[in-house]
């Protein structure tokens, strides 16, 4: 058996090739869209790569996204080679589909960003932009603490400070709410949810209608890093326990994690995926899922995310900073090491395979 370390990339570049050949061996069909607004590091193109198994019109299908957070890619990525490269893939059930959707945000992928080309978080861009955006007082409370004018010592210190207090006040969970549950309003900020639709979102919609249009049972897992103990795969669900959808994705996965409950790692966020997809599958019964992956303390991701946005609004991401943050954000999303890869890689079969095995069963 193939160690699991091999099914994860250093950078986009390679978690691309690797994936364009592992769909490739197992004969799935690929189609590659081209990004039109942004280049990576070094003036290469950007693509979202969607690889195919099984009939046009199943009426079954598994949807797996990879990199909605960009730098998150990594794990999702090493997820979907390693289940097209394992054993995992070999019987896959005739009638049914499986649609890997390979770096959603290729631009964040690239250049290590949770965000996108925009400066925009696509978990929190499927909202109705013709309607008044919702508020987030937090944030406009904590707004020069997430965005401290430079990278200074004191400067930090002092920003940490406001957040604890905030924090004390409030409670963690607040704070954490705050901070990430999504703003619209500050393009150069921290969890900003953009003010029209983006390039990423516009792709995932058309190609949800179009690989599952006929489709009457969709699984959707989404695979995140950043929050949680090392190496754990929490699933995320956005549905309070009343709903039957909640009732489902606890028979196929056991453990869940609603956000509307405050059982979950993460805040009940704003325009998320999850909410995005479902909308735009109102004819099939969705079954949806965040798998987010801890890696290290909520601080010191936090503190990451908040250098990678000073350096890209107001620094230079390719000045003399920029080795030390990119090695920072990247590292907070990715600890690249083999004990968490073999964590991702085994939690990752074992979601997918449950829930292969309950759209099979029906
Ligand atoms: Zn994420």
């Amino acid at each position: 058996m193939t160690a699991p370390r091999t099914f994860f990339s250093a950078d986009y570049n390679e978690a691309r090739a690797k994936f364009l050949a592992a769909a490739k061996a197992r004969g799935l069909k690929h189609t590659a869209y081209l990004n039109p607004h942004a280049k990576g590091p070094k003036g290469e193109d950007l693509t979202v790569d969607v690889a195919v198994l099984g009939p046009a019109n199943a009426k079954a299908g598994l949807l797996v996204i990879s990199g909605t957070h960009g730098v998150e890619g990594y794990a999702g990525s090493g997820a979907q080679i390693g289940w097209l490269q394992s054993t995992r893939n070999a019987n896959w059930p005739s009638g049914m589909k499986l649609v890997l959707v390979h770096a959603l945000n290729p631009y964040g992928f690239a250049w290590n960003r949770r965000v996108n080309e925009e400066n925009v978080d696509l978990n929190r861009n499927f909202v109705d932009h013709s309607k008044p955006y919702p508020q987030n007082k937090g944030y406009e409370e904590l707004k020069s603490a997430i965005v401290p004018v430079n990278l200074q010592a004191e400067t930090l210190a002092a920003a940490d400070h406001t957040l604890r207090a905030y924090g004390k006040v409030h409670g963690a969970f607040a704070l954490q709410e705050a901070i990430s549950q999504g703003q619209y309003t500050h393009p150069d900020g921290m969890y900003f949810g953009g003010t029209r639709e983006q390039w990423s979102v516009g792709q995932i919609l058309h190609i949800v209608r179009r690989e599952f249009g006929h489709a009457e049972r969709v699984g959707i897992v989404d695979v995140h890093t950043g929050l949680g103990p090392y190496g754990h795969g929490e699933i995320i669900t956005e549905d309070e326990a009343s709903n039957p959808r909640y009732a489902r994705s606890k028979r196929w996965w056991g453990d869940i994690r609603s956000t509307r409950a405050g059982e979950s790692v993460s805040a009940h966020v704003l325009g998320s995926v999850d909410s995005g997809l479902l909308a735009a599958l109102p004819h099939a019964e969705v079954t949806v899922g965040g798998l987010e992956f801890g890696t290290y303390p909520t601080l010191d991701v936090f503190q990451g995310l908040r250098a990678d946005n000073w350096l890209h609004v107001l620094g230079d991401p390719r000045g003399p900073d920029a080795p030390a943050v990119k090695a920072a954000i990247r590292k907070a999303f990715y600890p690249d090491q083999d004990d968490w890869k073999d964590m991702v890689w085994k939690r990752s079969e074992q979601v997918l395979s449950q829930a292969v095995q309950a759209l099979a069963a029906g």
